[in-house]
């Protein structure tokens, strides 16, 4: 039996920035992780920073957001970490007449709200990104969006965390756990038990398979996410790049109902509308991908999606018609049903804490997201934005099988 004051569960952004911002605050962590760091989402995301800034009132998002990009400048500038970190900016295009009454009314409200978008012409966009279509209607910028390189970002907290004291464990499995009366809990592995004064769940889109075995049903669901990279170019595309299609589409109806989460692209096998995210990788890769399914855990890519996504990119950036696809590739998104993250408390248990429900963004989020929880740990103080992402709103007791185990298998 080993014995630790912390202990996080799951190897991805959430759980090792968790674990760095503990370690740092001097407590003694162990984080376990079934396979390698950044071995599910947070390894195979498109790497994309999502910031547009504090704006006047700072809400949850802005903190995730743009404390987020703070701490990924911070990895690579202060502590030296080679994550391929740049604040290039993101272009988001607009297709249509309605896409861009629709744009230019949300850039308007965001600018009065204190952040810094802008609405460009085509000439304007191109002459930032040469490639885009000269034929599209108008282009946002959003000069704060970031990017870096998943994997290198993980590991690099994994890395720093362990470097502050932290002890990483990887492939450990975690196979059971024990709320024990004393405000203990027994996390059992195939190499052993630990026993456990404070546990964090930060297992991404497994939350609500480790939720159920302390009789928690954890409204958190895999959402399987799919990209494409072209073979590696010189450098053709500077900026992230994304598209205001499903912005307006989710902006009329997000889709949600009790058992589907906002902001999907798909309803069972029906595309309901295209979403797009981009940007060219450091060793030349160009990667594209946007479609958000419902599938259970099934990582296969879907070669209908990819084409359409591929088709996408190629209104967006011509210089992609041409280009082959040499590789896809999927991972499991981690959506809350209601869309917001669960950081905080896992009532009714005391010393339980969650960091999830990152979604499609949580890449761009979760190094804030788990300062802020591990500030909440370490003070007892929850930080008002936090608030917004109280686990209490939905987490209920109940012995149901795992959301995961319960999903529709089929692409
Ligand atoms: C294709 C794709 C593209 C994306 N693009 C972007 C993007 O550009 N920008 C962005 O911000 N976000 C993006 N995302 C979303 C982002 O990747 C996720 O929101 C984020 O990585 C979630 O991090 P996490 O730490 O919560 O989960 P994960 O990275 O999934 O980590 C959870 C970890 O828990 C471990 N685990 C689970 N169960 C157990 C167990 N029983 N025992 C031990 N360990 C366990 C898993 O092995 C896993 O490593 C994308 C996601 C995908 C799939």
């Amino acid at each position: 039996m080993s014995e630790a004051e912390m202990l996080i569960i799951g190897g991805g952004i959430a759980g090792t920035s968790t674990a760095y911002h503990l370690a740092q605050c001097g407590h003694s962590v162990t984080l376990l992780e079934r396979g390698e760091i950044a071995s599910e989402a947070s390894g195979v995301n498109a790497g994309s920073i999502g910031a547009i800034g504090w704006g006047q009132v700072p809400d949850l998002q802005a903190y995730l957001t743009t404390g987020s990009l703070e701490i990924f400048k911070s990895l690579q500038l202060d502590l030296g970490y080679d994550i391929e970190f740049r604040q290039a900016g993101g272009l988001q295009a607009i297709h249509t007449e309605a896409q861009y009454a629709f744009t230019r009314d949300r850039v308007l409200d965001l600018r009065a709200h204190g952040y810094g978008v802008e609405l460009l012409t085509t000439r304007e966009a191109r002459s930032l990104e040469p490639g885009v279509n000269p034929a599209l209607p108008g282009c946002m910028y959003l000069p704060l969006r970031g990017q870096a390189n998943p994997q290198k970002a993980t590991r690099a907290f994994a890395t720093a965390a362990t470097r502050s004291g932290a002890r990483i464990l990887t492939q450990h499995t975690i196979t059971a756990l024990q709320a024990r009366g004393d405000n203990t809990y027994l996390v059992e592995t195939v190499q052993g038990l630990f026993e456990v004064g404070t546990l964090v769940i930060a297992a991404g889109a497994w939350c609500s398979v480790i939720g159920a075995w302390l009789g928690l049903r954890i409204p958190i669901v895999p959402v399987r996410g799919q990209m494409w990279a072209t073979p590696s170019l010189p450098p053709r595309v500077f900026h992230t790049i994304s598209s205001a299609e499903s912005a307006l589409h989710w902006h009329t109806a997000s889709g949600k109902n009790a058992n589907t989460p906002p902001e999907l692209t798909h309803r069972g096998n029906a595309r309901l509308t295209r979403h797009l995210y981009g940007r060219q990788t450091r060793d030349g890769e160009i990667i594209f991908g946007g479609d958000r399914q419902l599938v259970g855990d099934n990582k296969t890519p879907d070669s209908a999606g990819i084409t359409v996504n591929h088709d996408h990119a190629a209104e967006v950036l011509p210089l992609l018609r041409e280009l082959p696809i040499a590789r896809t590739w999927a991972g499991l998104m981690p959506f809350s049903l209601d869309g917001a993250p669960l950081i905080g408390k896992l009532p009714p248990y005391n010393s339980l804490y969650i960091v999830s429900g990152l979604a499609s963004s949580g890449f761009g989020r979760g190094p804030m997201a788990g300062k802020l929880l591990a500030d909440y740990i370490h003070s007892g103080h929850r930080h008002p934005a936090l608030a917004e992402a109280d686990p209490a709103r939905c987490v209920t007791l109940g012995r149901e099988t795992s959301v995961l185990a319960a999903a529709p298998r089929n692409a």
